[in-house]
């Protein structure tokens, strides 16, 4: 009896290791990439592809991406945007964007922190206001009746951050 309960601890134990490395190495897989500017996961929905000092970088959203050109003085220029309802690429020129609705994917982790209060995400955040990027300016339309925020052409945006 004891024999086949030490055999069933060591299956178990063999059992959980197995599957505790394959998760690792799923885990090591699947990481997101992380934000050149602010380190957080993208979220791949929002993600921001911006020229910094001659290379493309990979930014967590629009608003981040923008920021950093507001707070260092590089000349930051973006230069593919992802549709947030498709994850489809977006050249800036043709993309729309919903700026400051409810929906911002890079403030979620604060808001968890704050339970009763406002969210944290409302404070000063380099990804706030929320900018989400549309293909169609009917689909901004959509969302922003949904969400609020304005919609605006993304170009519009960028010439209000550059001034
Ligand atoms: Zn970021």
């Amino acid at each position: 009896m004891s024999n086949t309960r030490w055999f069933v601890a060591l299956a178990i134990v063999a059992v959980v290791a197995a599957l505790g490395y394959i998760g690792f190495r799923a885990y090591r897989g699947a990481q997101p990439e992380s934000c050149y500017a602010c380190q957080r996961p993208i979220h791949v929905h929002s993600r921001t592809v911006a020229v910094v000092n001659g290379r493309s970088m990979p930014f967590c959203c629009p608003a981040c991406a923008l920021s950093e050109r507001e707070q260092e003085g590089k000349p930051v220029r973006i230069v593919e945007l992802t549709a947030f309802l498709t994850g489809a690429k977006l050249s800036p020129n043709q993309a729309y964007v919903v700026k400051g609705s409810d929906v911002n994917m890079c403030a979620r982790a604060h808001e968890m922190i704050d339970v009763d209060k406002r969210p944290a995400g409302i404070l000063y955040d380099r990804c706030s206001p929320s900018l989400l990027a549309f293909g169609q300016r009917s689909e901004a339309i959509e969302f922003a009746r949904e969400h609020g925020g304005e919609v605006l052409p993304f170009k519009a945006v960028t010439a209000e951050f550059g001034r």
